[in-house]
């Protein structure tokens, strides 16, 4: 149900956990973090943003890429297995999102002949698994089979999405879900909405449906679902904090 994304010099970690409780009004039952440090490391927990905390506890969480999620259960029980972000099946690419793939079981059943490996019964679990499928069928580099999957899914969605093998990238969609970037001075953060950014930037980009957002070497892009750039609109918030 929330998203926050870090990517910069800070720590990410506690940047994450910070706005995970920003967006906590907005109602969840599980929460998790996806840390990118050499390693993609992840931790999720039922419960709350609290309960996600005790569970890292005093864990080595130093990195500078990083997102977080809290989880409003639509396929799959509230549980720790459910709970985001979740692998894909060679655990080298881990995805957060809020919303609902519609047509998940025909996918996931395809992906399943092809020989991935689900271990939740969540939509969002299918949405990497086609993300690395399309990958290695194509060759192609990760935005593109991002890109290519958006094709396939139907249904809502906000995404961030985090590979072992680009150590210093982000990437994000949405249609139907909200999703902002907050453009800092070489850093970047993605939310659900902009209150957990604003106390780092005020400068905002609203992304589009059927717009992905690649935030590589300390630049965002923005392209549409037809691979177009678009040249990202960038708004001024004037919010109190
Ligand atoms: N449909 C996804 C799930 O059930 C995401 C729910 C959400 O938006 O939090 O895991």
């Amino acid at each position: 149900c929330g998203i926050v994304a870090y990517i910069g010099h800070r720590e990410a970690c506690p940047i994450i956990i910070k706005g995970l409780r920003r967006l906590e009004y907005r109602g969840y039952d599980s929460a998790g973090v996806a840390l990118l440090n050499g390693q993609l490391t992840v931790y999720k927990k039922k419960g709350k943003v609290a309960d996600l905390e005790a569970f890292i506890g005093e864990q080595d969480t130093h990195a500078h890429i990083g997102m977080g999620h809290t989880r409003w259960a639509t396929h799959g029980e509230p549980n720790d297995v459910n709970a985001h972000p979740h692998y894909s099946t060679s655990e080298r690419i881990a995805i957060i999102h809020n919303g609902i793939i519609e047509n998940y079981a025909a996918l996931k059943q395809h992906l399943q002949q092809q020989g991935h490996v689900f271990h939740s019964d969540t939509d969002t679990e299918v949405f990497v698994n086609l993300i690395e499928e399309i990958q290695k069928q194509n060759h192609c580099t990760l935005e593109e089979a991002v890109r290519l999957a958006l094709h396939e899914v139907v249904g809502a969605y906000a995404i961030v999405v985090l590979s072992k093998d680009n150590p210093n990238q982000l990437i994000a969609a949405r249609k139907g879900s909200p999703l902002v970037i907050g453009v800092g001075e070489g850093e970047f953060f993605l939310a659900s909405d902009a209150t957990p950014i604003i106390e780092y930037t005020n400068e905002v980009v609203y992304v589009n449906d059927y717009e992905l957002a690649v935030i590589k070497d300390g630049k965002l892009e923005i392209r549409s679902r037809e691979d177009v750039v678009q040249t990202p609109y960038i708004q001024t918030l004037e919010l109190e904090l």
